[in-house]
């Protein structure tokens, strides 16, 4: 089923499960989830109807989100390169004015080389970032690690903090956020107004770090 909304054709796909209530999620390849709930009927017509608002907003806010990640451009700490490839005598990345070079040797994927750099990067500066923010709010996790996410961090019940391999993409005040927002999830498991407390003892203009976060994607 496709629907239109602005310019834009958004393709639909319908999932049942088990949950109360209907909901929509918008996807960044702007294919639209609806979820229905298994247990009783949901009037498709109506509850479209009822999201039109929400949609349009969703709509937009994708369309004016950054990807910092694809196959010829890169943001690293939030500023756009060009990638460049070039051969080389061993695998390593220069930047270079507005270039990202990558050297390439042997048989190594183009891209596993740029996802190591990136996963090495982000791992280093979230360990001192987190040292920082543990410090000043004496909260201290298990462990810190970077892996493959769809989220931008992730953080445990048993305090174990996971950050998304390619965070160093985002401008540093964004990172710092992300950082932030799971050291305190060590005190609060929620978004309570505690929790929000909290953050604001290490980052004061949390808020605007939120509302900027939502533009970015990869
Ligand atoms: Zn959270």
């Amino acid at each position: 089923m496709l629907l239109k909304i602005g310019n834009k054709e958004i393709d639909c796909k319908i999932k049942v499960k088990k949950i109360k209530n209907a909901y929509l999620r918008l996807n960044y390849n702007y294919q639209l989830d609806i979820i229905l709930p298994s247990s009783k009927r949901v009037n498709l017509e109506t509850l479209l109807r009822e999201k039109q608002k929400w949609l349009k907003r969703k709509v937009k806010e994708l369309e004016n989100s950054v990807n910092l990640f694809d196959r010829d451009s890169i943001y690293y700490k939030g500023k756009k390169y060009r990638i460049k490839v070039i051969k080389g005598k061993n695998s390593r990345i220069e930047f270079s004015g507005d270039l990202l070079k990558i050297f390439k040797f042997g048989k190594r994927k183009i891209e596993n080389i740029l996802l190591e750099f990136l996963a090495d990067e982000t791992l280093e500066y979230v360990l001192k970032k987190v040292e920082e923010f543990s410090g000043k709010l004496n909260l201290f996790p298990k462990s810190v690690s970077v892996k493959k996410l769809k989220n931008f961090g992730h953080c445990t019940k048993d305090k174990k903090i996971f950050f998304n391999s390619k965070l160093i993409c985002l401008p540093t005040e964004l990172s710092d956020y992300v950082v932030g927002h799971e050291v305190v999830h060590l005190k609060h498991f929620n978004h309570s107004k505690d929790f929000k407390l909290e953050l604001a003892k290490i980052l004061p203009n949390y808020k605007e770090a939120e509302k900027q976060l939502k533009k970015y994607c990869w």
